[in-house]
């Protein structure tokens, strides 16, 4: 029923196949639905008028005056011809203008006649003028009259160009509502409306586009964008229950031997407590006999790493195996030669796996992950090629999981009869909103407590002429027995550019500190994978002091001796990554340093970058700030999927409304979990719709 809107655009009057192509590219624009939710930026109220010495105070903005035109004349020639008209009333002058159709319009005013003019006032040679304002006579009988509100409607320049602008969407959709209005059906149960006193859903779309008054606007809003959200809610939550009650979770009841040989023998250090709490939810989930999707979110350097590894031994001791995925080959490598050492003294065959794995490594490699042998296999998304099969996979650990995409988690459940219990770590800590919106299937935990001992990193920023005060320091640092990083930014775009950027800083180095006292790693891309992991490794076993990368190093590597990170052109990165790369140091028990280096001039964004990361270490501040500055599509990589392309619903702004309408839906789907009672067939009619509709978009997890 809710399909009776899905009519072609161009069958609306006025639109016609052209425009209807450019709806389709510019704006997604298919269907008389989708014109309908293509919903104003902004309003002006046209109920209220402004006198001429009034907008003086306001330039550049739209306001409506009342007045008379005493005068006007074409002036200019060729392109600059246009129609002047000089409109007074009784505060002083404003001209307006016009540069197309001058001869109509010219005929069409008279002067001594009350007009009402809309526009946006600019200031032109000391004077203010409106081109192409909205003009009527005060008495004329008009139906935009009859709008107290102006809405405006984004459009491209494409758009502009085939008369497709702001004026003409709103004269489309004003056409639109007149034709469909009566098939806009309500998609809520009374009881939601109620307890939310929201308008229904016909008015509500009328008074977003045409508000009648400022409150019927606000409450428009409100119901559209909890629709927005509760059913993108009702969705998730809806296909989290079901791959709980689907996916008959594997038991693993046992903590055997190899947990507490390993607790008890090899566990470097005592776990914090934060580690301990999420080991029991895990566990719990492990008994649970459901499969577990669970976010584990927890600051860099918390010890997530070694959290996953207690859990992959309880996973083995109930003869299951476990895999490990990382974003990076270097990471990758990173975990398995840290893994590997962690459980030396145990009896487990831990393998790895990249893009850059032997055939004849894979050849023994392989099988030996079919038969069982294998009990942690690391890797990258290798790891999720059709030619790795498991014995008897039962416990996934996705790494850094923001790199990865919906569709490699869910093929890496499918290396399995039943799907493995799903573990994703992420050390961006993710505003709660934005978890709940784009992890709203996976349920969560945190470790929110740094091992002790750890002193705060120091951050400071510096511009690139204070060098000289900064090698002495870092000269310093070194003659203690500390390691450093030097970070170059890495620019896509690029590849030259960042290889120069980077040599030349080496050369720089190599000057300032000389062989033999000092010795440098450098690590770029072009060099293969394995002159990368030698430079590492030379770092790795303290025979350079200094290593030199662009952010390959971003995520994993893991040097507790080093204790200062340099970040040349620190105006260059995204704030979440120099989070990331501020928590390579600080790792061991001497005070660290995060030194940023910038240029004198900077913009205002990375100013305030800067300045967050000087003010805080804090995770969760800078993710919450990130979220300000980038916005939530750039944050979960799921901008080209348009997942976080909300219409109304500001994932930062609407917290209260995201809550809202995750405890309804949830509230809902505990007592009526496939939406059976008769009322709530409403919700399932529109949910199917919906996710017929936007199959990318509903059918996540
Ligand atoms: P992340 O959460 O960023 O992945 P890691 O797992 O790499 O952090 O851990 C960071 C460092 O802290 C590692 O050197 C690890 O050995 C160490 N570590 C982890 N847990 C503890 C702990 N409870 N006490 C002391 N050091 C710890
Ligand atoms: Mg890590």
């Amino acid at each position: 029923m809710f399909t009776n809107l899905d009519t072609p655009v161009e069958f609306l009057k006025g639109i016609g196949t052209k425009r209807a192509e450019i709806l389709k590219k510019e704006l997604n624009v298919f269907t008389f639905y989708d014109l309908l939710q293509y919903f104003p930026y902004k309003y002006v109220d046209k109920s209220k008028f402004y006198t001429i010495a009034e907008i003086q105070h306001y330039p550049n903005t739209y306001i409506q005056i009342k007045g008379y035109i005493t005068d006007m004349s074409v002036v200019g020639q060729n392109k600059a011809k246009r129609l002047v008209a000089n409109f007074h009333d009784t505060t002083g002058k404003i001209q307006l203008v016009w540069f197309n159709n001058i001869k109509y319009i010219q005929e069409s005013l008279k002067r001594n006649t009350s007009y009402i003019v809309f526009g946006k006032p600019v200031l032109f040679n000391n004077s203010l003028n409106i081109t192409h304002p909205e003009i009527r006579a005060e008495n004329e009988e008009n139906t935009q009259a009859l709008i107290p509100f102006q809405p405006f409607y984004n459009t491209s320049e494409k758009m502009k160009k085939n008369s497709l602008d702001s004026k003409k969407i709103s004269r489309l959709l004003y056409q639109l509502l007149l034709e469909v209005k009566e098939k806009i059906i309500e998609n809520l149960p009374s009881y939601i409306l109620e307890k939310l006193n929201f308008i229904d859903r016909r008015t509500a779309f009328i008074n977003i586009h045409f508000p009648q008054t400022q409150q019927l606007l606000k409450q428009a809003t409100d119901r559209l964008k909890f629709e927005e959200m509760f059913f993108l809610q009702l969705s998730l939550l809806q296909s989290h229950i079901k791959n709980v009650k689907n996916n008959k979770g594997y038991l693993m009841p046992k903590v055997g031997k190899m947990f507490h040989e390993f607790y008890a023998h090899y566990l470097p250090f005592p776990l914090t407590d934060a580690q301990k709490r999420v080991i029991k939810e895990i566990r719990a989930d492990f008994i649970s006999g459901n499969q577990m999707n669970r976010l584990l979110q927890g600051d860099v350097g918390s010890g997530k790493t070694i959290t996953a590894v207690l859990l992959m031994l309880i996973v083995i001791d109930n003869g299951f195996q476990c895999c490990l995925m990382a974003p990076t080959e270097i990471l990758a490598a990173q975990h398995y030669s840290g893994i590997c050492k962690l459980l030396e003294k145990m009896d487990i065959q831990i393998e790895l796996l990249t893009g850059s794995t032997k055939a004849s490594k894979r050849k023994t490699l392989l099988p030996d992950v079919e038969n069982g042998n294998v009990k942690i296999l690391i890797g990258t998304h290798a790891l999720a090629e059709d030619t790795v099969l498991f014995h008897k996979l039962g416990f996934v650990v996705i790494d850094e999981q923001h790199r990865f995409g919906v569709e490699q988690r869910a093929k890496l459940w499918k290396k399995s009869l039943s799907p493995p219990h799903v573990l994703v770590m992420t050390a961006t800590p993710i505003p709660r909103t934005l978890s709940m919106t784009v992890y709203g299937d996976l349920d969560l935990s945190v470790i929110d407590q740094l091992p002790v001992g750890r002193k705060p990193i120091l951050t400071k920023h510096f511009y690139q002429h204070n060098r000289d005060r900064i090698t002495y320091f870092l000269k310093e640092e070194i003659n203690k027995g500390r390691q450093i990083y030097v970070v170059f930014p890495l620019i896509k775009e690029s590849e030259t550019m960042d290889f120069r950027n980077l040599m030349e800083g080496y050369e720089t180095f190599k000057i300032d500190f000389p062989e033999p006292h000092y010795k440098i790693s450098c690590v770029h891309g072009k060099l293969n994978q394995e002159e990368k992991n030698t430079e590492m490794q030379k770092f790795l076993n303290r025979e350079t002091q200094i290593m030199l990368a662009t952010t390959v190093i971003e995520v994993g590597i893991d040097v507790p001796n080093a204790s200062v990170m340099v970040i040349e052109n620190a105006e260059r990165f995204g704030l979440s990554q120099l989070h990331q790369l501020r928590g390579r140091v600080g790792r061991g028990t001497d005070q660290s340093y995060c030194i940023l280096l910038t240029d004198v001039k900077l913009t205002a964004d990375s100013r305030k970058r800067i300045q967050a990361m000087v003010e805080t270490n804090d995770g969760f501040k800078i993710a919450d700030y990130d979220l300000k500055l980038r916005g939530p599509g750039d944050i979960t990589g799921t901008k080209q999927s348009g997942m976080m392309d909300f219409k109304l619903i500001n994932i930062i702004e609407d917290e209260k409304i995201i809550t809202t309408c995750r405890n309804i839906a949830n509230s809902i789907l505990t007592e009526d979990p496939q939406l059976k009672n008769p009322e709530n067939t409403i919700l399932r009619d529109y949910l199917s719709y919906m996710k017929n509709k936007h199959t990318d978009y509903y059918q996540i997890g």
